[in-house]
């Protein structure tokens, strides 16, 4: 196990050391890429089967799929997903290939629309806020920017969002409209919210009378352990509370079967799913149900769902654990470094020394490993203590993933140790 250098002169060799492996490294011009979190060909090839359509193009009730309508999309399929986004078969939509398109739309039509429960539309509103639990998701993050939502940061604790915060900003400002969530292996640090937290979130008070919390269940089933997360039921709980129209859930299947050619859903309450569908039957006459068709004849139902991500799990695995090895023989007990072990999801966050990340991530861009720009993680880019790296480690083949791990832990050396030496020396 390694020690953390205590005197000037440990610290210095170190450094040199770090100094020298990176050189290496650069000479050896690599070109390795973690940046983004996307399934590896070998975990698309799983789905391949998913091009083949075979039988009638109707859906159970008979209807002709291949032509124009069923806005709610096919039936079957809301089936299959009903009981992972803990959402009831008639306020589950399916929907097109990305659940991020509809996350967008939700705030066009809120903007443009009255939410029901809402007085005005948002755009008409003086200022419009939304609430960030950081570390986030930094495509959440890049909507608000683009519709002048005003951000606000708030801390992520090991059971989710602060509590404590989130209650008291929601009560005090009605400018507050919306919290950004990612209940379960939440992007980039792999939390899972409590039971408490799901039900301070259906029950706290808000001063908007139209404030919706976006529920992005995008890893609702893409587990690592043999032992699968559960989360409290939302939807049922703001009804219970008496808050039915608070939550909007989004999931899809991007990274289940095909990322360009999966399909996305959104649940909410039967007055939401109303409004919704209202400003969708202006947008379109109805989704590709075909594909939708293929998706029900390939996962077949909702064991058959939980076993194909079975063979998931069996391919990115062993790279979670491969990145957890070679970060604890690199790093571990250094004192530089610390990261998630999640169970589930598609990222690992590596938190180095405050004010190191960006140095680490530009010093890792010189040695031709690509890494998420530091401080993506958090509204307008900006980590105010600049320490969080986000890792995703499914796309690259094994061996290229663990070679790119070892470069970063030299870059984390490198920059760690000058930091430590610059603080000492001031
Ligand atoms: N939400 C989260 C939290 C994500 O991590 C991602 C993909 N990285 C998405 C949504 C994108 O979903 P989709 O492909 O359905 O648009």
């Amino acid at each position: 196990m390694n020690a953390p250098a205590s005197t000037i002169e440990e610290l210095t060799a170190q450094r040199d050391r770090a100094s020298q492996e990176h050189a290496t490294l650069v000479a050896r011009g690599l070109k390795l890429d973690l940046t983004r979190g996307k399934p590896s060909p070998r975990q698309l090839d799983l789905t391949n089967d998913l091009v083949q359509v075979d039988g009638p193009l109707t859906s159970a009730d008979g209807t002709d799929l291949r032509n124009y309508g069923g806005l709610q999309g096919l039936r079957e399929l809301r089936e299959i997903f009903s009981g992972e986004l803990q959402v009831p078969v008639e306020q589950l939509l399916a929907a097109g290939n990305s659940s991020l398109e509809l996350m967008h739309d939700a705030l066009v039509f809120a903007q443009l629309g009255t939410v029901p429960g809402g007085e005005r539309r948002w755009v008409d509103e003086p200022e419009v806020k939304f609430l960030c639990p950081v570390p986030g998701y930094d495509r959440h993050f890049a909507l608000c920017e683009r519709f002048g939502i005003t951000m606000v940061q708030v801390p992520m604790t090991p059971d989710g969002p602060d509590m404590d915060v989130v209650e008291r900003l929601v009560a005090e400002d009605p400018a507050v409209k919306g919290i950004w969530c990612v209940p379960k292996y939440s992007n980039p640090d792999g939390t899972v919210y409590s039971d408490e937290t799901v039900r301070r979130l259906a029950a706290m008070r808000t001063a908007a009378p139209d404030f919706r919390i976006f529920w992005d269940n995008a890893y609702a089933v893409h587990h690592l352990t043999d032992e699968p997360a559960e989360i409290a039921d939302l939807l049922a709980l703001c009804a219970e509370h008496g808050n039915p129209d608070r939550a909007f859930v989004f999931g899809s299947t991007s990274k289940i079967t095909f990322a360009g050619g999966g399909v996305a859903f959104f649940g909410s309450s039967p007055a939401n799913v109303e409004w919704w569908l209202s400003c969708t039957s202006k947008r379109h006459i109805g989704p590709d149900k075909i594909n939708q068709l293929r998706h029900v004849r390939f996962l077949r139902d909702a064991d058959g769902l939980r076993e194909h991500m079975r063979q998931h799990a069996a391919l990115i695995r062993p790279k979670f654990e491969a990145v957890d090895k070679i970060l604890t023989e690199e790093l571990g007990g250094t004192g530089l470094a610390s990261w998630t072990k999640p169970a589930g999801g598609y990222f690992i966050s590596l938190r180095v020394l405050d004010g190191c990340a960006r140095a680490v991530v530009a010093k890792a861009k010189e040695a031709g490993i690509a890494l998420t720009p530091a401080g993506a993680t958090h509204p307008y880019g900006d980590d105010p203590t600049d320490s969080v790296i986000r890792i995703a480690p499914t796309f690259p083949e094994q061996a290229e993933l663990e070679e790119a791990i070892k470069g970063l832990a030299t870059c984390v050396r490198l920059v760690c140790t000058e930091k430590l030496l610059a603080d000492r020396q001031n």
